[in-house]
């Protein structure tokens, strides 16, 4: 029988890393098993330390010739290539749009299970299987699984683990080197990403648009607002999906964003959008109509034109600042 053993994290940001770390040396101590992790391209050493800091025992360098930026298909080949070797028990990788990507690949090629999006991770105390704890029906409720086959692997999205430094500690590093990949995707052109989606998940404040701003160009009042308290602009879906004003949006199958303020403007709150919001620690929400759902998520409530309240908000902010 194959024996698994260890835990390995991966994430292509190392912010995420750092998080999957922490949360791997608790797993890994509760396993009695060496917490390793990977990163793609050359050694380098202040790297290294940095993440045996983290709690890393091992940091295997993975590299292949060629391999220059992030592809899922050829990040999934150098995962493969170093699992199938390693045999860790546990791997986890970063819940971000490319960890997720890469991680269903992943567990489909080494014909394993993953659990998606986990909010906590704990080993069973009786089995000594991972489990993992995900949100459903929206965040109305939340479900425990474990993966039955192995390696067990769980994304976790940035931010769901607070990165701790264990220590100044020293460990391993491993060189890795895979034969040469070839990406069968070539890409011929990288572009700028569009306001309302560039760093939202980072923002402090975010102004969101809802289908009550009735014009792109409207968008503009709402750019002055997050101006004025120096965020960002968001919008729900069907601004972006629908209408095609923008290219991403919040809430659940969006971005799920973690202001310390996020203040609605002419959005419903719609079960989906609210979703992508309860990490902030303070809602308000502009809207003209009083049984509009997004008050009763809402810490403080807005009833009316967003046309008329957004210009005097600015107005208020700009002369108390
Ligand atoms: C599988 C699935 C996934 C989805 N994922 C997401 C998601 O991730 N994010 C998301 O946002 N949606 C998502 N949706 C869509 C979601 O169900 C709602 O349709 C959407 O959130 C509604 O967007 P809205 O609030 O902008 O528009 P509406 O529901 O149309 O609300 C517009 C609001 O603006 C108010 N309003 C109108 N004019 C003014 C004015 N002048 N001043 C003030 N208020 C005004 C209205 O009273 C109304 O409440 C998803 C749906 C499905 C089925």
């Amino acid at each position: 029988m194959v024996q698994y053993e260890g835990v390995l994290a991966f994430s292509e940001d190392e912010k995420v890393l750092t998080e999957l770390l922490s949360k791997g040396r608790e797993l890994s101590e509760k396993k009695m098993a060496k917490l390793s992790c990977i990163v793609v391209g050359k050694p380098i050493e202040d790297v290294a330390n940095r993440l045996f800091e983290f709690g890393a025992d091992v940091v295997l360098f993975v590299r292949s010739e060629g391999v220059n930026r992030f592809d899922a298909e050829v990040y999934c080949t150098l995962l493969f290539e170093t699992i199938k070797e390693r045999k860790p028990e546990i791997v986890l990788i970063g819940g971000t749009k490319r960890g997720k990507e890469l991680a269903s690949r992943l567990a489909t090629r080494l014909q394993t299970g993953c659990m998606a999006d986990c909010i906590a991770l704990d080993i069973d105390e009786q089995t000594g299987v991972l489990v993992g704890t995900r949100l459903m029906y929206a965040g109305k409720a939340t479900a425990k699984e474990i993966c039955k086959t192995y390696p067990q692997i769980a994304t976790v999205p940035p931010r769901v683990f607070e990165k701790k430094i264990v220590g100044p500690r020293k460990g391993d590093v491993v060189e890795v080197t895979i034969p040469e990949v070839h990406p069968r995707v070539k890409v011929k052109e990288i572009r700028r990403k569009e306001m309302g989606a560039a760093n939202i998940e980072d923002a402090n404040v975010v102004v969101c648009g809802g289908r009550g701003v009735r014009s792109k160009e409207d968008f503009k009042l709402l750019e002055d607002l997050a101006m004025t308290l120096k965020g960002q602009v968001g919008c729900s879906r069907p601004m972006a999906a629908d209408l095609g004003w923008f290219t991403e949006w919040i809430g659940l199958s969006g971005h799920k964003i973690h202001p310390t303020l996020y203040i609605g403007c002419g959005v419903s709150g719609a079960i989906q959008h609210l979703a992508g919001i309860t990490d902030a620690r303070i809602v308000v929400a502009i809207n003209s109509n009083p049984d509009a759902p997004i008050f009763s998520a809402a810490d403080y409530g807005i009833v009316g034109d967003l046309y008329q309240v957004v210009p005097a908000l600015i107005e208020s902010l700009k002369k108390n600042a």
